[in-house]
C-alpha cells in the first residue's frame, strides 16, 4: 500500500528491438547545433561553439507511428531527425575513449520543435523550454543495442515530409562526435541507465502542417514516422 495522494505516473519507457523488454526513460537530452550545415542555416558559426544542451521532459516521450495533434501556441511546427544515444551504465566525468562503453542503444528520434517560440525565447534570452519541451516533441522509435548491430559512427540520417526528401546528411559529419558528447555531458551530469541524448540535427529542418507524415531514416538503423493531427 502506498500513500501517494494521487497514483504515481506511469513510466515513459520505449520497446528494445528484438526482446520483449522496454527501456525505461529517465530523462532526454538534446544537443544544440551539431551538423555544420545545420548550424549556418540557424544564423550560427559552426566552427566556434562547444556542444551546449537542452532538455525535455521524459513524459514528452511519443512512440514512432504515432498521430500527435498539431501543438498549441506555435504557426511554426518543425521537424529535426536526430540519432539518439541510451546510456547503458552509471557514468561520471568520462573521457571520450571510455565514455563508448556507455552508450547501450541507438534509436531514430524526431526533436519537434515550436520554432517560433524558439526564435522569440533566443531574441528575449529566455530559456527553450515551451519551444522544445512540450507534449509529444520527442518522438522515438524503438531502441536497438549496440551488441546487436555495432557502432554507428557513419550512415545516412534523412528525412522526408510526404515523400520529399527534406533533410539528408551523414551521421559522420556530426561536429561533436557520439563519445566526446557523452564525455562532455557526464561532467555536467552523472548520467544512469535511462537518460536519452538526442545528437542534433543535419540542414533542411521545416514546417510541417496537419496531414503531413513525417519519415526519418538512418542507415543500419531503421525508420522513424510521425503523422501530423489537427490541433486540439
Ligand atoms: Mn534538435
Amino acid at each position: 500500500m502506498s500513500n501517494f495522494v494521487f497514483p504515481p505516473a506511469e513510466i515513459p519507457s520505449a520497446a528494445v528491438r528484438g526482446t520483449g523488454a522496454r527501456y525505461a526513460v529517465r530523462r532526454i537530452f538534446c544537443v544544440g547545433r551539431n551538423y555544420a550545415d545545420h548550424a549556418r542555416e540557424m544564423g550560427s558559426d559552426p566552427t566556434r561553439e562547444p556542444p551546449f544542451y537542452f532538455t525535455k521532459p521524459a513524459t514528452a516521450m511519443t512512440p514512432s507511428g504515432s498521430t500527435v495533434p498539431y501543438p498549441t501556441e506555435t504557426r511554426n511546427y518543425h521537424y529535426e531527425m536526430e540519432l539518439v544515444l541510451a546510456i547503458g551504465a552509471p557514468v561520471f566525468k568520462l573521457t571520450p575513449e571510455a565514455a563508448v562503453a556507455a552508450i547501450w542503444g541507438y534509436a531514430a528520434g524526431l526533436d519537434m520543435t515550436r520554432r517560433d517560440l524558439q526564435a522569440e525565447a533566443k531574441a528575449a534570452g529566455r530559456p527553450w523550454d515551451t519551444a522544445k519541451g512540450f507534449d509529444q516533441s520527442a518522438i522515438l522509435g524503438e531502441i536497438v543495442r549496440v551488441s546487436d548491430i555495432g557502432r554507428l559512427d557513419k550512415g545516412a540520417i534523412t528525412l522526408a515530409v510526404n515523400g520529399v526528401q527534406k533533410q539528408h546528411g551523414d551521421l559522420a559529419d556530426m561536429i561533436w562526435h557520439q563519445a566526446e558528447i557523452v564525455s562532455n555531458l557526464s561532467h555536467l551530469y552523472r548520467l544512469h541507465p535511462g537518460d536519452l541524448i538526442y545528437t542534433g540535427t543535419p540542414a533542411g529542418v521545416g514546417a510541417v502542417v496537419p496531414g503531413d507524415v513525417v519519415t526519418g531514416r538512418i542507415e543500419g538503423l531503421g525508420e522513424i514516422t510521425l503523422t501530423v493531427g489537427e490541433p486540439e
